[in-house]
Parts: structure tokens; sequence; C-alpha cells
């Protein structure tokens, strides 16, 4: 299938080469050039079909062609080889657990598809890429985690010094390899810049062939659609024909690719979305007119973005029609104070404990149940609550226990460069790593 791209200005590329380029030549952000419907037979067997036979179905069609079915099973058995859970809380109100990955974010599902992904197509190219990303915390432990040991391609992580968790910043400076952790003196803005000026730097581009790992990339964002498809096809088997999807959403990745999944065929009743005070795309469904701004610091904070870089992807998949969004999707937003209560009071009810971003889409959830009562209603739970452990414990009065998994990691020593915010110095280490 061709990747077109949402600014239409750009030729139609392959999925390979949308995938290797991350933003297309015009600016915009690669879509597929149709959603297609999965077959009738697939439809009807939903409910038989495991979570990696559901993935090569709907993961196929995009990437005819490009590689073989064997290829593409080794690629889904590698990448999603921890379960995804549905649990339910209260009645009719399920939450879709998508962090029981290694890095314990649903980030796990687009980072660890996309570096299989990477290395069975990019690495028959035979040349060897180079990979940056700055993150603020949970992008740089999924990219680095997924592309750990992944043969041909080399990661470079720049984060701000102080500035991420504790437990975030193990999880991308004890690896070691193909993995390099730059703990920049700066903010996170600083190993932004940084990476965007090395993406311009020719001569360094001659040396090496760069890519970058970040959220808009194609190859992330496809596998986000699969686990809707999983969701319905287990509630299908209590009786549920198309539940309404609840998402905490910050750029808006996750929910397309829910809407993907919907105009695949997938049983999807509409979707929720749920912002914290970061609320542009709410006020837009408002009818309000669209109007990025600068984020707001919350303590839901891997969905502090002020401008969502996928509502271009949304407006192009309703073809730039703004009432078409409007009916698919409800918007919700929250204050901190409203996100604590919700993690206090579910805690209280239920015993279920749910990070604050999780928190943010099950109170949007209840709101959407209060007026519709006999709804069903999934809402992602797109973190475990430990990694949330500042926020969660003092709410709920009690310690959130760590993975058993997770303690290893804990144990092992970090190793990070520091680096000075300065292109000179971060330019000199690339070519010093060739
Ligand atoms: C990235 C992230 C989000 C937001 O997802 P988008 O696709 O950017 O909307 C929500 N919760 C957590 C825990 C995240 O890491």
């Amino acid at each position: 299938m061709n990747f077109v791209s949402t600014n239409g200005k750009s030729d139609p590329v392959s999925f390979l080469e949308a995938m290797v380029r991350g933003l297309a030549p015009d600016g915009g952000l690669f879509m597929p050039e149709q959603i297609p419907v999965l077959p009738e037979s697939t439809l009807t067997n939903l409910s038989r079909l495991s979570f990696n036979d559901l993935a090569f179905r709907m993961a196929s069609p995009f990437l005819k062609g490009e590689i073989g079915e064997e290829a593409l099973r080794r690629v889904l058995s590698d990448a999603f080889d921890f379960p995804t859970e549905i649990s339910e809380p209260e009645p009719g109100k399920f939450v879709l657990e998508l962090f029981h990955g290694p890095t314990l974010a649903f980030k796990d599902y687009g980072a660890r598809f996309m570096a299989r992904l990477f290395s069975e197509l990019a690495g028959r190219r035979g040349e060897e890429v180079t990979i940056l990303v700055a993150t603020s915390g949970d992008t740089g432990s999924a990219v680095a985690n997924g592309f750990f040991k992944v043969p041909g391609v080399k990661v470079f992580v720049l984060y701000p010094g102080g500035k991420v968790s504790p437990l975030q910043e193990k999880q991308f400076t004890t690896l070691g390899e193909n993995i390099t952790a730059l703990e920049v003196e700066g903010v996170f803005d600083d190993c932004q810049k940084l990476v965007k000026q090395a993406f311009v730097d020719d001569e360094l581009q001659k040396k090496m062939q760069l890519s970058s790992a970040n959220s808009i990339n194609i190859a992330r964002l496809l596998p986000q659609s699969f686990y809707y498809g999983y969701a319905s096809a287990r509630l299908t088997s209590k009786g549920i024909e198309a539940p309404v999807f609840s998402v905490p959403s910050g750029n808006f990745g996750n929910l397309t690719g829910g809407l993907i999944a919907e105009r695949m065929g997938i049983p999807a009743s509409g979707f929720l979305a749920a912002t914290n005070k970061n609320s542009v795309v709410p006020e837009f469904l408002q009818g309000e007119a669209f109007t990025p701004r600068a984020s707001v610091q919350t303590i839901s904070n891997a969905m502090d973005v002020g401008n969502p870089s996928n509502f271009d992807r949304i407006m192009h998949l309703c073809s730039g029609d703004e009432s078409m969004i409007r009916k698919q999707l409800r918007g919700y937003s929250c204050s901190d104070l409203e996100t604590r209560e919700t993690i206090a009071a579910v805690y209280q009810k239920t015993g279920y404990v749910m990070c604050p971003h999780t928190a943010v889409g099950y109170r949007a959830a209840g709101e959407f149940h209060q007026e519709n009562k006999d709804a069903a209603t999934v809402t992602l739970a797109t973190a475990h609550p430990v990694k949330f452990r500042e926020v969660v414990e003092p709410v709920i009065g009690k310690t959130v226990a760590v993975p058993e998994r997770l303690k290893p990691i804990l144990e092992k020593q970090s190793s990070s460069h520091s680096l000075p915010a300065d292109y000179a110095a971060f330019r000199d280490l690339l070519f010093s790593s060739v």
C-alpha cells in the first residue's frame, strides 16, 4: 500500500520509506492511502482470534508486498510477547490494560513493532541506521527497550538531566550495547533542539543514516489500532456489540489508532477524547476553533501537549469535515484535582489502582455513563500506576508494588554520558561513534 502526506504535497511512498523518513518531505504526516476494510470472514470470527492473529490480519493489508507472511508473524510475536488484559472495576466500565510490556506503558506496542519491522525491512538494505530520540521519559524508555539489541540499529536517547523520574531513567540508562543515553544539561526542549539540528546537518547525514522514532512515525501508529480490535472482540463474547472507547490523550496518536480500527470494521460506537487541562481538542469538539497553544504542566504529564500533532491525521481520516469529527468524538477535560479524586474514589470503591492518565480517561467514561446508563465503555489504561507512584501513593495512602520483572532493572548500574546543551558537542559525539 502507498502512504500519502496529510499536507498532500509529497509523492506517495512505500511503508518502508514512510517509516524510515518519519515525516513527509512537505512536512506532513504519513497516512495510508486508504483504510482497508477487514474481510467479512475475519469480522464474524473476531472473538476466536488471538491478539497476534488479529494483529496479523490488521497489519497485512498495509504491508502487502513489503514483507512476507512468515516474517510479519515473527515481527508480531517478538513485539507482542506480553499480555493485553481487560479488567472491569465497575459494571460496564472496562479498562484495557496496555501496560504489561517491558516499560509499563502503551508506547511499548508502537515502539516494539517499529523496532522489529525496522530490523526486518531496513536491515535488508544492509546499512546501519542511527536513531535519535529526545525524551521527557516514556518515549525514551519505550524506544530504547524496543530497539535494544536490534541488529543494524544504534540509538541515542537524549534526556534532560534531573527531570525524568528515577524509574524511567533506569529504563534507558541500564541497557548498554546499542543504546547510548545522553544526559543533557538543560530541559526537554534543549534535547529536542539538538535532535532537530542533527536532522538538518547535511555533512552528518552523509556519514550516517539518521532516523527518528518519535510518536508521529506511521510504524508506531499502526499497531495502536490492534488492541482496539482485540478489546472489541473480547467484549463480543460478553454480549457487548460495540463499546465506546475512552482514550486518555496528549498527541492523539492512540485515539487515531482507534479511528483506523473503526474504519477497518472493528465494532466501536464512538470515542471519548479525554484530556487534562491541555484541552485544545475537547474545546474544538464543543464547537470552538482548533487553537493550539503552549502546554500547561499537570500530574498526567505524558499528556501535556498544547499542539497535538495527530490532529492533522484525524482531519485527514474525516476528509477535513469538522462536523464528522464532532460526530465521532466527544471531548472531556479534567483538572489535577479531579484526576486525584478519581484515583481515590475508584480505589476506595473497588480496590483498583490506576495511573493519573488512565484516571483522566476513566473519569470521562464515568461522565459518559451518567448520560448513557446502558453503555459499555472501555478506558485505555496507558501506564502502570507504579510508573507514577509519586502521584498515586499519597492519593490512595498505600504503596504500589513494583512488578517482579522490573526489580532487576532497579538494581542495575546506570550509565550515561553528560552533554552540554550545545550542538557542536553533540555533533562531535555522533561523528566519533561512526
Ligand atoms: C504518551 C502517553 C499518553 C498520550 O498518548 P497520545 O497518543 O500522545 O495521545 C497517555 N498516557 C501515557 C502514559 C503516555 O505515555
